[in-house]
């Protein structure tokens, strides 16, 4: 297939990679010049969309992809696939498909869980909204970029699907650095705790799998002094994301809320640029009115 990749960024760059290395034909664009191996540069956003059968899009957040969007939308043959891979606000998912589908374009919104490690390795989690059309179209590519790919229902559900999900992980989190937190001061040893936990009903993937106190559990960036992984600047994007979507559909979310403040201001007090599970530290040296 022709392949128009737009956004050559940490998650972009290998996705197209892996396009490109499957047999594809991807040429790239993006605003920063960047490139990925294999994959062809165009000089324009118009060069790499004007032919292409397929179009994703891996970009920073909703604004920019509406920009972006109204180029591809001008630019791009009728009947292509249009597939935002963004996480974006579930609002500009719909009107990007709305309009990309008045131009004759199938679209689906389709974020991802997995990070740039499963970027990487082509094992990202697609969740996938649309048409079924753009879906059956869409899900090869899916296929050679991820390992798992979800129809979620109709425009905007794969953008619904990734912020609940990473709703309950900010929350979980939260709570399984609090308790170890607690566990510390406590007198009880982090090795026992993760003992109890992990196999008791308070487990999750934040303690099972992503372990935020280091040397315990599976590897995980705390093992590497919290480098991301998923960067608590992520985890804020995507909580306000959700807390934007639940004032707009009037959804009672308070954890949701409470794990935007409290991401928030760990970020403003020097979280930004470490995992998200950095937040175990950071409430370590807090007492209990904060
Ligand atoms: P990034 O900032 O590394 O990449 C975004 C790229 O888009 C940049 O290279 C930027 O130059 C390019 N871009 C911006 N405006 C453009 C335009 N007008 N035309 C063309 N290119 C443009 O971000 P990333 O980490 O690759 O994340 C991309 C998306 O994936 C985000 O929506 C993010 O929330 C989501 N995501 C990221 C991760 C992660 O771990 N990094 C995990 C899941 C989802």
């Amino acid at each position: 297939m022709k392949i128009g990749f737009i956004g050559l960024g940490n998650m972009g760059a290998p996705m197209a990679t892996n396009l490109a290395n499957a047999g594809h034909e991807v040429i790239g664009f993006d605003v920063a010049g960047t490139t990925a191996d294999n994959v062809a540069v165009a000089s324009s956003l118009e060069q790499a969309v004007g032919s292409a059968e397929a179009i994703i899009t891996m970009l920073p957040n909703g604004a920019i992809l509406r920009a972006v969007a109204a180029d591809v939308i001008a630019a791009a043959p009728k009947g292509a696939l249009f597939a935002d891979c963004s996480t974006v606000d579930v609002a500009s998912a719909r009107a990007v498909a709305t309009d990309a589908e008045a131009a004759g374009l199938l679209a689906v919104d389709a974020p991802v869980s997995g990070g740039v490690g499963g970027a990487s390795g082509g094992t990202l989690t697609f969740m996938a909204g649309g048409s079924a059309d753009a879906y059956a179209k869409a899900e090869p590519l899916f296929e050679i970029m991820g390992q798992k790919s979800v129809h979620c229902g109709d425009s905007g559900a794969g953008q619904a699907a990734k912020i609940c999900n990473n709703m309950i992980l900010g929350a979980t989190m939260i709570a399984t650095c609090e308790s170890f937190a607690l566990a510390d001061k406590l007198g009880l040893s982090r090795e026992k705790m993760f003992d109890v936990v992990s196999t008791s009903s308070g487990y999750s993937w934040s303690m099972n799998a992503y372990c935020p106190a280091p040397g315990i559990g599976p590897q995980s960036p705390a093992d590497n002094d919290y480098q991301p992984g998923f960067s608590s600047d992520l985890m804020l994007k995507d909580l306000n994301l959700s807390q934007q979507a639940a004032e707009d559909v009037d959804a009672a979310t308070p954890m949701g809320a409470l794990a935007l403040k409290l991401y928030d201001q760990f970020v403003k007090d020097g979280g930004t640029g470490q995992d998200f599970s950095a937040m175990l530290p950071y409430l370590g040296k807090q007492g209990h009115d904060g």
